[in-house]
């Protein structure tokens, strides 16, 4: 057969549903490769992660879909989801991702995981999910620390030549001294990831920040997800953390039910608060707006992102 596989997405992250399936066909010896719109396939995949991504018009009528983006919460078979990931087809990517734990203890409004993934639950071990060519991984885990499996493979990593990221965050009200001490036990890719989506939630991470400190991670390494709903809020909690030596990182509302996409006014708050050098000169995001409209005609003063 030919498979042809399309990442809706495009990110440059790797799809690890695409790669579990891109091993699979191989091992039966089918011919795998990227989908091209030219070409037939006996079939096609297509993975979409992102609601706000357009859907493909071009891709076939039979095309087989999968993933949050589409509105599927659909999982792999068990034969394929098995499968270590084929990462030659992101030949640029040099690390490993997958997950320990799947689902998550709690039910914040905004976020569609309890309801794609149910409650948590052990799902694979860190040994099997490393790459032999590498020592990093990337963990997509929800909420890592709610689970005693996650907690024994934090453990068990301890002392071991990997080094880790916890891309979704971790959950700082679940840092207890002995995890804390768990946590510096680690080897690092680079940030230790926690969100403060709320106001309530700024003491909790303020406090952690100094417990991880004793530890061995500094606050340089803290790396923040803020959600933006309210500019307000989100500025308050923003400036806080820059203030305490921590990384704010603004990630703005988007209504998933809706499929809205966030406000003009919390997109640039993002571009103000993600941009290095803007935050740190701007004190204020009412100063960022100012300095802004004072470059008109001129060009934009920050026109990058971190
Ligand atoms: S803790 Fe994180 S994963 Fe769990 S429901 Fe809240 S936002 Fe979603």
């Amino acid at each position: 057969m030919t498979i042809g596989l399309h990442d809706s997405d495009n990110t440059g992250f790797p799809n690890l549903a695409l790669m579990k399936l891109s091993t699979y066909h191989k091992g039966l010896g089918d011919a795998v490769e990227w989908w091209n719109p030219l070409l037939t396939y006996d079939r096609v995949y297509s993975s979409k992660v992102f609601t706000y991504t357009p859907e493909c018009a071009y891709l076939p009528e039979n095309t087989i879909k999968g993933g949050t983006g589409y509105g599927l919460y659909t999982e792999l078979p068990p034969e394929i989801d098995q499968c270590f990931p084929d990462y030659s087809i992101y030949p640029k990517c040099d690390y490993a991702i997958g997950f320990l734990t799947r689902g998550c203890i709690r039910n914040c409004p905004w976020c569609v995981v309890p309801k794609k993934e149910g409650k948590i639950r052990g799902y694979n071990t860190w040994r099997n999910i490393k790459r032999p060519d590498s020592k990093n991984i990337v963990f997509m885990d929800n909420n890592i620390l709610a689970c005693q499996w996650g907690l024994d493979q934090i453990m068990d990593m301890a002392g071991e030549d990997v080094r880790v990221d916890f891309n979704q965050g971790i959950d700082a009200r679940l840092i207890t001294p002995e995890i804390a001490e768990m946590l510096g036990n680690l080897k690092w890719i680079r940030f230790v990831r926690m969100a403060c989506d709320t106001d309530a939630m700024l003491d909790t991470i303020l406090d952690r920040a100094t417990l991880l400190e004793k530890h061995g991670i500094k606050r340089h390494r803290l790396f923040i997800y803020c959600l933006v709903q309210g500019i307000h809020s989100a500025e308050a909690r923003c400036i806080a953390l820059r203030d305490a030596g921590l990384v704010p990182f603004a990630q703005p509302y988007r209504d998933f039910e809706n499929n809205l996409p966030p406000t003009k006014e919390a997109m640039n708050f993002a571009r103000w608060v993600n941009h290095k050098a803007a935050f740190k000169s701007c004190k204020t995001f009412s100063e960022y707006n100012s300095k802004i409209r004072g470059h008109r005609g001129g060009g934009l003063v920050y026109d990058q992102r971190i």
